[in-house]
């Protein structure tokens, strides 16, 4: 067992054991203090009241490169465990440059076309959730998958009030990571140095209660924009970034990280404080991500051969961005995001063993 492995079971065990002191209570103190009106307006009448900030601390990008894919081992029926991968290098090769492809002009990545995205993650959510094993699914069955556009938030959530339990992602985080998807494909295909500049426009034009905008005009080459290999690497970069965090969101429910109810008991009392604890939180936190990606690359394996296989890269990409805006604007909308958890580069190491582990054919254990 190398040190790097000892370290991700350390995480994982230390997070296994965290897990049992989450309690059950209604008015989570994890949540952001003061969320703007209008947060729960996809479910009207109902205030999903506690929550996990979403995944967004200081990073270093390590160098992403992208999975390559492994022999498609047949779609196992959802309620069986995805069987475990065969051994391989931690670190994929870099694939053969992509081919020529048809320009895309309609790209809703492109255009922040948000319906179309919030469809393109509706999917992402249901092949994440079908491909947990059958005990998760059915902790996660039932939860209320959605959307809010409140502007200036940049965010995701997992919480509840009562018997009322939700995932919502923000529109705001959803632009950001397609500013970083397009940026990064921009880069990887022409050579460009486009990644560090959308954080900075990024960081210095949004704020609270202002919508992320998309890229000005002449941001881009118009012909690297619409390039159909640009087109489809921004794709795969932008499900990852949103799927480990759908992953992650999942995996504080099947986790009881968020524990519903509408009593609250003394023990839960006690445990609202031990969640306030910050070394519990920076467990949990790691605990959702490690958890989280594990579910978003058992996605990736039940596709069909020749799609593709997700990884930690758009994950790794997403958190270097919100890091670069940082050093941007200490200020900014992303600042309030990252309070309760751990520091970037934990959660880059927790993530990149994690998956580094998976490729090895190592699962993360049965959490109770
Ligand atoms: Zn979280």
């Amino acid at each position: 067992m190398s040190v790097r492995f000892r370290h991700a079971a350390y995480v994982t065990m230390v997070a296994i054991a965290s897990s049992a002191f989450a309690g059950c209570t209604t008015d989570s103190p994890r949540r952001p203090a003061q969320r703007p009106p209008g947060y729960a307006q996809p479910y009207p009448g109902q205030h999903p009241n506690q929550g996990y900030p979403g995944q967004y601390p200081r990073g270093q990008y390590p160098g992403a490169q992208p999975y390559p894919g492994q022999p498609y081992p047949g779609q196992p029926p959802a309620q069986q465990r995805p069987p475990a991968p065969p051994p391989v290098a931690s670190t994929p090769p870099t694939p053969p440059p992509k081919p020529a492809l048809p320009p895309v002009y309609d790209d809703a990545i492109n255009t922040f076309n948000m319906p179309a995205l919030e469809t393109r993650i509706r999917g992402l959510y249901a092949e994440m959730v079908a491909a947990l094993p059958s005990d998760r699914q059915a902790r996660v069955k039932g939860i209320n998958f959605g959307f809010t556009s409140n502007p200036g938030e940049v965010n995701g959530y997992a919480g509840c009030r009562g018997s009322y339990r939700h995932i919502t992602v923000t529109h705001g985080m959803m632009k950001v990571i397609a500013h970083a998807a397009q940026a990064q494909a921009n880069d990887e295909i022409f050579k460009t140095q486009k990644f560090d500049e959308a954080a900075r426009f990024v960081a210095r034009n949004a704020r609270k209660g202002v919508a992320v905008p998309p890229p000005p005009a002449g941001f881009y080459n118009p012909a690297h924009q619409v390039d159909g290999r640009r087109v489809a690497r921004q794709r795969e970069l932008f499900d990852e970034g949103v799927g480990l965090t759908l992953g992650h969101e999942l995996a504080h429910h099947y986790l009881k990280h968020v524990v519903c109810s509408t009593t609250i008991t003394p023990a839960d009392l006690i445990n609202v404080v031990r969640r306030n604890v910050g070394a519990f939180s920076q467990v949990a936190e790691g605990s959702a991500d490690s958890y989280g990606i594990e579910n978003l690359m058992d996605t990736g394996r039940r596709r069909p051969q020749g799609a593709h296989r997700l990884a930690e890269n758009g994950g790794v990409m997403k958190w270097t961005f919100f890091a670069k805006m940082r050093g941007q604007n200490p200020n900014g909308i992303h600042l309030d995001l990252d309070r309760t958890h751990p520091s970037s580069s934990t959660r880059v190491r927790v993530l990149s063993l994690t998956a580094q582990s998976y490729r090895a054919g190592r699962r993360l254990p049965t959490p109770w």
